[in-house]
């Protein structure tokens, strides 16, 4: 490709509406440009890269017995009505409707769509298992598209789905994705921490997400480098412990009692001006974790009570689902006054309305904690579950944090942050009893069909690429996937001499099957030099005067600082050599 002929620009200048690395660098290389919030279109460079992304997917797929086929982007709303999920996508659900009235959802995800399909084909066991993929176009309407390619509202995607016959089937399955998603992540050599994560939207028990750890990453992760354990915030767990301080109020005995969790009388302190866990905790001389705080939500439209220790935050993921709520948001102070209670000395005692209160399980570890007294300026004093208060539901609704205990061993958890480059889901059976996707066991009984959904965002991948692999002069691409293998760089074009060399050089590079990107414009050294960087194209050759009079030419890995001169001889044979070394290792 002569760059001459090239459709799109480099910039100098960082565009103004770029966030984040990957949107500036992509920008500026000319690679992607933007329509509209959080929709791009793929300029030729940028596509390359996709495509090429695009076959590596492929290939991986296909190894492990993935069949490809295509799925419509339009699909009818009852499938998303059957499935139950038109709920939990929500406003995210792009939805129209057609000339005869009929309302069409465009695919955000295709499980209903394939879930249908496969209940038509599937009869027996011996048609299964299967793995069926696409790399096609999504459509979510993200509420907040940003970082250029990182969350957009519409995007290519590779979506594979399972079909297994029981759950042991189901692992196996899932397994192999597993191993699927490695083999595509190392060949774009970027690495990965697999950890585990909510199911959200789409649904299932047991899911994974593979995370590309970087600083700008939207996601935090938390994981226990002891064990290995990791996972996203929004599903991360930890070891509850109760580590009070003794009140300089309270006696000697009565610290004793406490330790030995003896469960004393509930008592009515005054706390003037303390109002937060903190104000409170020091007003008493306790720690947080002696004290149980009321926050209060509204899911779905029904107020919820939540109890949890002082010590912790709520995690809105974890309540959402045990709750089975869509919507979830903290209710208004008009909305609390309403239910009689006082914010800030709220307390779940004495609380005889119909109201739902739900607890973290940390208020079982420890005892005689300080709770509101529903009055203002006033407190109780060891308040203990459940001899002072009921609850509707009891569990896990804690936000883990670094420097809590790792749930799985003794270690401690640190957090991070990443971008989410895939993410598989044991989806079960809850889809294919719902569209009757059953087939017959060896016994001729009727079995709901097994299934996995396992899904990569190729611009996201890009994206996540350009973030983790650059520097300050630009993107740095690993060879499987850089848009041009060379980057052919003649200085001084006015020179008959170095154009006759840099044809030659183009036409010999093309014949041995390289991909070239031939810088044939008239420019100055430092604007050739400063785009190659920018585009990141590994292997830069230059030929110059200055190189031509050694009967030479100069090759630089944009990874690497100093540069080798070629003989022009063989210098074709040996760059064809050393990228196939490569290309190999990769
Ligand atoms: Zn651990």
């Amino acid at each position: 490709m002569r760059f001459s002929k090239l459709f799109g620009k480099t910039l100098r200048q960082t565009p103004s509406e770029a966030e984040g690395t990957s949107h500036q660098l992509l920008l500026r290389a000319g690679m992607i440009a933007q329509e509209a919030a959080g929709i791009y279109s793929f300029l030729p460079l940028g596509w390359r890269v996709l495509r090429k992304i695009e076959n590596i997917i492929r290939e991986e797929m296909d190894r492990v017995g993935g069949q490809e086929l295509s799925l419509p982007v339009l699909q009818p709303i009852e499938l998303w009505l059957k499935s139950g999920r038109y709920a939990s996508f929500g406003k995210s659900l792009f939805t129209l409707t057609d000339r005869k009235e009929h309302v069409l959802a465009l695919g955000p995800t295709h499980e209903e769509v394939i879930t249908e399909l496969v209940h038509k084909y599937v009869q027996s066991y011996r048609d299964l298992p299967l793995l069926l993929y696409q790399i096609q176009t999504k459509l979510r309407d993200e509420p907040r598209p940003r970082g250029g390619l990182l969350r957009v509202r519409e995007f290519i995607m590779k979506d594979l789905y399972s079909f297994d016959v029981d759950e042991a089937g189901l692992d196996e399955s899932y397994q192999k994705m597993i191993q699927a998603y490695k083999n595509i992540y190392a060949r774009l050599e970027l690495p990965v921490m697999m950890v585990e994560a909510d199911s959200g939207a789409i649904g299932g028990k047991e899911s994974h997400e593979f995370m590309v750890i970087t600083e700008s990453g939207e996601d935090e992760i938390v994981y226990c480098s002891n064990c290995g354990y990791a996972a996203n915030i929004e599903k991360a767990q930890s070891a509850k412990t109760f580590v009070p301080s003794r009140s300089p109020e309270q006696s000697e005995g009565e610290a004793l009692n406490l330790e030995a969790k003896d469960l004393l009388p509930v008592k009515e302190v005054a706390t003037p001006g303390a109002q937060t866990i903190e104000e409170v905790a020091n007003f008493l001389g306790i720690s947080p974790c002696q004290t149980l705080k009321a926050i209060f939500y509204s899911a779905d439209a029904e107020f919820i009570f939540i109890v949890i220790r002082g010590d912790l935050e709520v995690n809105e993921t974890k309540l959402k689902n045990v709750l089975k709520r869509n919507e979830l948001r903290l209710a208004s102070e008009n909305e609390v006054r309403e239910k009689g209670l006082v914010a800030g000395f709220a307390s779940p005692i004495g609380v005889t309305l119909a109201l739902k209160i739900v607890a973290d399980n940390s208020i079982t570890i420890g005892s005689n904690f300080v709770a509101g007294a529903n009055k203002p300026g006033y407190h109780l004093k060891n308040v203990n579950y459940p001899r002072d208060f009921q609850v509707a539901l009891l569990t896990d609704i804690a936000l883990a944090k670094s420097g809590d205990n790792c749930p799985k061993c003794t270690g401690k958890l640190s957090s991070t942050h990443g971008i989410e480059a895939g993410h598989v889901f044991k989806l079960g059976t809850f889809l294919s009893e719902k569209f009757g996707a059953f087939f017959l066991d060896g016994n001729g009984t009727p079995k709901p069909i097994v299934m996995g959904c396992y899904g990569i965002g190729l611009g996201r991948l890009l994206a996540a690429i350009v973030e983790q692999s650059h520097d300050n002069k630009g993107i740095i691409w690993p060879l499987s996937v850089a848009p041009y293998q060379v980057y052919l760089c003649p200085l001084h074009l006015d020179n008959p001499e170095v154009s006759s060399a840099a044809e030659k050089v183009y036409q010999e590079l093309q014949k041995r099957g390289i991909e070239v990107l031939f810088d044939d414009r008239n420019d100055s050294p430092g604007v050739k030099f400063n785009d190659a960087d920018l585009l990141g194209i590994p292997l830069r050759l230059t030929l110059s005067p200055r190189t031509l009079q050694s009967r030479s030419m100069e090759a630089k890995w944009r990874t690497k600082k100093e540069a080798q001169l070629l003989p022009l001889g063989d210098a074709t044979i040996e760059i064809s050599r050393l990228l196939n070394t490569l290309q190999i290792k990769g």
